[in-house]
């Protein structure tokens, strides 16, 4: 039995289409829709599974990091480690210049001025530092032995020419000033 719809014609149960109006021929009831027979004998509709959209709106909380969290000890370690950076940092710039002129010293002021304004930055914005206390420590310690002997061996390999000295351990005190400052709040 395959009866059209729109014309009431009937075709050959094999055929997918009308023979005379060209109606696509529907089955009385579509085996494709899942169902479920009851325990009665009725068959029950299965639900359509929910978009794939409804799974992505689900919010994901991130486990967030607070073990490098800047406590008030931690600030306090930083701060201490950044200041020295900064006042080396300065230093090495004025005994670049010239140690005997003026212009060194206000080098000197302009840079603790400088670094004091990006202290204030970072303490500000940067709320949580990727170093743990100890791995900062140990840096720091690493980091100042290796620029001492750095500046000893420039200050006795240079002793017969002072400017030559004064331009060595001017740029030891740059780079390590630098390097202190910034593992200070890494
Ligand atoms: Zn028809």
């Amino acid at each position: 039995m395959n009866r059209c719809t729109n014309c009431n014609y009937e075709n050959v149960p094999t055929s997918t289409f009308c023979e005379r109006c060209g109606t696509p021929l529907v089955p009385t009831s579509s085996p494709l829709e899942p169902t479920y027979r009851a325990s009665d004998g009725t068959l029950i509709p299965i639900p359509p599974p929910p978009p794939l959209s409804s799974y992505q709106h689900s919010p994901v909380a991130l486990p967030q990091d607070t073990s490098h969290k800047r406590t008030v000890g931690r600030t306090i370690l930083s701060l201490f480690f950044y200041l020295w950076g900064v006042l080396c940092l300065s230093f090495g710039l004025a005994i670049l210049l010239n140690p005997s002129s003026t212009i060194a010293v206000l080098v000197f002021f302009v840079s603790c001025i400088v670094g004091l304004v990006i202290l204030i930055l970072l303490l500000l914005f940067r709320k949580y530092l990727y170093l743990g206390t100890r791995r900062r420590l140990l840096l720091e310690i690493g980091l100042t032995l290796i620029g001492f002997l750095f500046l000893i061996f420039f200050v006795s390999v240079l002793a017969s020419s002072s400017s030559a000295q004064n331009i060595a351990g001017g740029s030891v005190f740059v780079i390590y000033g630098l390097a202190a400052a910034f593992i200070a709040f890494w």
